[in-house]
């Protein structure tokens, strides 16, 4: 082993070897999700709200010590959020944009209620935007910045969090987003002048970074995490060479600070992705540790040979994020060893940390009571993601034959996952391997759309995405079957009356397109999950999406197959009430793997295609059954391009393989119906031709149709469904309105590819504004057909 260069700079300090990014922070029965929510109804004070709060952020610091995190030395990180942590640094740079002067004088001096108001928006404000952070299914708030937004460091919650910690008897590292990734997640206002970007607020704002840093200083912390997940990827508003060069700006002037005086030690990091190219450069920076994701990324292999990354790292500390804090597997105890140590035997001073912040997985493994005991023994979640860490940074510290035991264990248990029945189904595999090209592709366009005369579809066809409200009573009604208070006849019978209502309201609005409503859906996902083998589902698996909401991804853990039809009977009775066409309603493959935990010893090409198989089966039964029309919803295909953009091809032709392999054996006369939940695309477009829909459906009423330029200018030529009604707000838009929209679109697309549809998200609205907003939408379709 060569001799250790950090010992050339004793004075620069190291955090202790185990450590994570984050941990959830909704709480392990969503404490702080139903706190929010009664605070928000009226049900109690601020002064409650925060006490609770407080309790959850100390139960979370005592627990990650309990399950093995040093309580000294900051390895314990504040990532508590009452909402989203990119919204927490404007709050704490004070950039609460001028639209928002009248909340912020309504608010009194409560940090707590500017923070939700720019979060929820109020009678007079729209909220601020919020879009998904870098590829996970997690949402932000978008700040918003032009020349004259305010900028004053606030540090009060950090510092309180610094405080509470110490009282504790806790030495926690508080955690901000990065100057760098907070102004590249940034966007102009509206009152932004010509040109300007963010971006050019960096060093203004760098300088209210070091304020807060030399706030948390004289608060006593000895650490601060700044996230820069920037660094890892390509989907931008600048290069990633660019990002790297502002990084070290802006860390130049960060850590050329006193430490100890004028901020805590640094930790950088660089989760999400990978980080090698620019590893070398990061570790020379004036900051105390750099983080790198080794789960997604890997090692800089030449730069490790010839000793540049050692030289890089003398007196700084590499935090090795090797376990994954995307998934809810137990890690590959050895693997994740053999990489930290190589960089521990290149004389580096290493760290044991998470690929990035756990506050992607749910807590603890232990609540999962209901789930098969063998898959139960296979999965970690946060609470055994830190237990990871810590035997890991033991065997670091003291060599591997110090974990022997717990090496031991973890390659059982992924000998015994390998070699349980069912994940891998022989059927299913072989089917997989005997698929063709021919299998991926229907006839040409002209020709299907020659066959599908048959459907009498008139010119800009009024239809809807989905879903109809969920009322209370179709919660209730769930909530009674789960509980076994109603049984399965009842719960039919109830089912079947509510898409009967949703059929004959249909019919009255004069739509021309029909769905059956969803209304038995708990979750687009989790109701395929539930219905396919190789799926499983948790009770409190919950992970945070966005502010008080939360998800819980169903596991996929085996080969996928379907054992019975999972739709039909549902579809095939709406279609059995009307004359109209109905549309049958899936889920797409990449959207099933990207809003599931997904087996990680395969491709997840290889997954998606056993998805795309099953799903190819329910069309055939659906098209036998008398459905005419199936749309088949793929919201997440962008969510998932990788960041990396020597990975993007790959994935898109697997993506758009796996769509097109359930969609192709439908003959020509079955009309195919995609729906995209958003309108940036112009990454993807070739992608969205590739899927070789019949119709899509896309978000666009917010944006005025600016997505429709784009496909016109693409050469488009099949069906489109612009949205024309903004669902996302209970405002009923007018007939004008919604005939402006289509006609804007009319503009850049010949009529008779144009359809006419909400934005999707009808079941999160109610009864009374959605049947006037689509009884305007009809009429608006008429008007402009008429003209
Ligand atoms: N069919 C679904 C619905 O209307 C689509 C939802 C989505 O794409 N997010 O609810
Ligand atoms: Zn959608």
């Amino acid at each position: 082993m060569t001799a250790n260069p950090s010992a050339a700079a004793p004075e620069a300090p190291t955090l202790p070897p185990a450590t994570i990014l984050g941990y959830p922070r909704i709480g392990r029965r969503r404490e702080l999700k139903r706190a929010i929510e009664a605070f928000w109804k009226g049900a109690s004070s601020e002064a409650q709200l925060q006490d609770t709060a407080r309790e959850l952020r100390a139960a979370t610091r005592a627990r990650l010590v309990e399950l093995g995190l040093p309580a000294a030395g900051g390895a314990v990180p504040e990532s508590f959020s009452f909402y989203d942590q990119v919204l927490d640094a404007t709050i704490a740079l004070g950039a609460i944009p001028h639209r928002f002067a009248g909340a912020v004088a309504d608010a009194a001096g409560s940090d707590l209620a500017v923070l939700f108001a720019l979060a929820r928006g109020d009678k007079d404000h729209q909220p601020l935007e919020m879009t998904k952070w870098f590829d996970t299914n997690y949402h932000y708030s978008v700040p918003e910045f032009d020349e004259r937004t305010p900028l004053a460091a606030n540090p009060a919650a950090l510092v309180a969090q610094v405080t509470e910690a110490r009282a504790q008897g806790i030495e926690s590292r508080p955690v901000l987003v990065g100057p760098v990734t907070y102004l590249l997640l940034a966007k102009a206002s509206a009152e932004a002048g010509e040109g300007f970007r963010p971006l050019d607020r960096l060093d203004e704002v760098v300088a209210v970074y070091a304020e807060l840093l030399a706030a948390l200083a004289a608060a006593g912390a000895s650490w601060v995490q700044l996230d820069e997940p920037a660094l890892v990827s390509d989907s931008l508003p600048v290069p990633r060479a660019e990002v790297l060069k502002l990084v070290e700006r802006a860390y130049a002037t960060l850590g050329g600070t006193a430490r100890g005086t004028a901020r805590p030690a640094i930790l950088l990091t660089a989760p999400y992705g990978d980080s090698s190219q620019a590893l070398a450069r990061l570790g020379a920076l004036p900051v105390e540790a750099v983080h790198a994701d080794l789960v997604r990324g890997s090692l800089p292999e030449s730069a490790l040979a010839d000793g540049t990354l050692a030289t890089a790292y003398a007196g700084t500390q590499l935090i090795a994020g090797v376990v994954d804090g995307r998934n809810i597997w137990r890690t590959d105890l050895r693997a994740a060893l053999a990489t930290a140590t190589r960089l521990h035997d290149a004389g580096i001073a290493t760290g044991i940390g998470t690929s990035n912040s756990l506050q992607h997985v749910p807590h603890d493994v232990a609540d999962e009571t209901q789930l098969d005991a063998r898959l139960r023994s296979w999965l970690a979640f946060a609470d055994q993601k830190v237990e990871q860490v810590a035997i890991l940074a033991r065997g670091l510290e003291d060599g591997t034959a110090a974990v022997e035991a717990e090496l031991a264990a973890a390659d059982a248990v992924l000998a015994d996952r390998a070699a349980a029945p069912g994940v891998r189904d022989g059927a299913v595999r072989e089917r997989a391997a005997g698929v063709t090209e021919a299998d991926r592709s229907r006839a040409a366009e002209a020709e299907r759309r020659e066959a599908q005369r048959g459907l009498e579809i008139p010119q800009l066809a009024t239809t809807t995405i989905g879903s109809f409200p969920q009322t209370t009573e179709i919660r209730k009604a769930r909530a009674a079957f789960t509980r076994g208070e109603i049984d399965q006849d009842a719960y039919d019978g109830f089912l079947r009356a509510e898409i009967e209502r949703v059929i004959r309201l249909q019919e009255e609005i004069g739509l021309d397109v029909l769905v059956h409503g969803e209304a038995e859906r708990n979750d687009m996902v989790q109701y395929f999950a539930e219905l396919l083998d190789g799926f499983a589902v948790t009770e409190h698996g919950w992970v945070q999406s966005y502010g008080t909401r939360a998800t819980r991804p169903s596991i996929l853990w085996g080969d996928v197959s379907r054992p019975a039809p999972m739709t039909v009977a549902w579809s095939s009775y709406a279609q059995s009430l009307t004359e109209r066409p109905v549309k049958g309603m899936l889920t797409g493959p990449v959207t099933i793997l990207a809003w599931s935990f997904v087996r990680d010893d395969q491709p997840l090409a290889d997954t998606a295609e056993q998805v795309a198989l099953a799903l190819r089966d329910e069309i055939d039964d659906l098209v036998e059954a008398g459905i005419s029309i199936v749309q088949v919803d793929e919201p997440a295909l962008r969510e998932l391009l990788p960041l990396d953009a020597d990975r993007q091809a790959d994935y898109l032709d697997w993506s758009v393989g796996s769509f097109r392999l359930a969609t192709s054996g439908a003959a020509n006369e079955v009309q195919i119906h995609t729906h995209l939940c958003y309108s940036e695309f112009g990454e993807i477009i070739d992608a969205v031709d590739g899927l070789d829909a019949d119709v899509t459906s896309i978000e666009a009423a917010r944006s005025r149709m600016d997505v429709v330029a784009p496909l016109g200018d693409h050469g488009y030529s099949r069906g489109i469904g612009p949205g024309v009604y903004d669902i996302h707000s209970p405002r009923v838009p007018s007939v004008d309105e919604q005939a402006e929209l289509i006609r804007i679109a009319a503009a850049r697309i010949p009529g008779e590819q144009l359809w006419v549809n909400p934005d999707c998200g009808l079941k999160t609205r109610g009864y009374e504004e959605t049947v006037a907003s689509l009884t305007n939408l009809v009429q608006a379709a008429r008007t402009v057909r008429g003209a």
